[in-house]
């Protein structure tokens, strides 16, 4: 396939066409923050609003998600503008997270984490008043837990349960602050036709969903 070569942040890299800028960064081990990026998925959700960059010649920011490499492109991740984009979206975010680091499996492996130490932003956040959601801990699955109160919506682990194994346990009911992760029927993931895969723990980029004691 057809190399394209931009720069990203000074740096010379090499893609192939057709490639998303958020891919082709981060397969070159520069970090742009993202949340609902999966490598295999063909369309991006383009839904968490934080891999915000700057292109030369561009007035505004954009989604590195949903812009394809091009020759000679010439990319700044570290724009003031950008950098604001994506700190209010993870602010927002944070405002309705149940942040309790010290007692959460994914504590220093979150992507929250490092998203907040990349973005030099607080975890919990100073400009929004928290809204917490304060839903039930999900635990009737025998391999892992699901916390809703930890989850940022990516959807990640309902396309990897779609394409894993077809099976498409998982989905998204109601809208704005009472979205959430749930199944059909609302019924706990134990009691429904879950196949224990835990591709959805595996993708998760929070504590949401987490595997029990012994059982990783
Ligand atoms: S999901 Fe991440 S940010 Fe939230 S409590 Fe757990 S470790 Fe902390
Ligand atoms: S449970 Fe995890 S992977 Fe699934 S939508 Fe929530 S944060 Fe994303």
């Amino acid at each position: 396939m057809k190399q394209v070569t931009l720069t990203i942040d000074g740096k010379n890299i090499t893609a192939p066409e057709g490639t998303s800028l958020l891919a082709a960064a981060l397969d070159s081990g520069i970090y742009i923050p993202n949340l609902c990026y999966i490598a295999d998925k063909p369309e991006p959700s383009a839904s968490c609003r934080l891999c915000f960059v700057e292109i030369a010649g561009r007035p505004e920011p954009v989604t590195a998600c949903t812009e394809t490499v091009a020759e000679g492109m010439e990319v700044s991740t570290r724009g003031e503008k950008a950098l604001a984009l994506a700190r209010t979206g993870f602010e927002l975010l944070m405002a309705s997270h149940a942040l309790d680091c010290a007692h959460c499996p994914a504590n220093k492996k979150c992507e929250l984490q490092k998203i907040a130490r990349h973005l030099g932003a607080k975890l919990k956040p100073t400009r929004f008043r928290p809204l917490l959601r304060e839903l039930p801990v999900d635990d009737s699955n025998p391999l892992f837990t699901y916390d809703p109160n930890k989850c940022v919506l990516c959807g990640r682990c309902v396309w990897a349960c779609r394409r894993d194994i077809r099976s498409g346990v998982l989905g998204f009911a109601h809208r704005g602050f009472e979205r959430r992760l749930t199944t059909f029927g609302d019924e706990p993931i134990g009691a429904e036709r879950c196949l224990d895969c835990s591709v959805c723990v595996a993708v998760c980029p929070t504590g949401a969903l987490s595997f029990k004691e012994g059982k990783g």
